[in-house]
């Protein structure tokens, strides 16, 4: 049975799938599939999974998350981002 990262992906899913343990703070499958899609199409389907590659196994949710708030600040905040929103305290 396919994760809900996998199945938007549209990639075949694993035992050791990356995506996986990444969902699981989010409750519903569809918000899963929702977050995996938002960010897919922010920094690629390749370059989404090459980011989560590139830490180890049990830091991957955190990537995930951190991953997430940089995409939504950098869409809240085009110029400045994520650390941008931080810093004026709107975040
Ligand atoms: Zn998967």
């Amino acid at each position: 049975m396919s994760c809900n990262g996998c199945r938007v992906l549209r990639k075949g899913c694993s035992d050791g799938c990356t995506i996986r343990p990444c969902l699981q703070w989010i409750k519903s499958p569809e918000a899963q599939a929702n977050a995996t899609l938002f960010l897919a199409k922010f920094y690629g389907r390749a370059g989404l999974l090459n980011l989560m590659d590139a830490g180890p196994q049990n830091l991957r949710p955190a990537i995930f998350r951190s991953l997430l708030y940089e995409a939504c600040g950098r869409i809240i905040n085009p110029i400045y981002g994520a650390a941008g929103l931080l810093c004026s305290g709107t975040w």
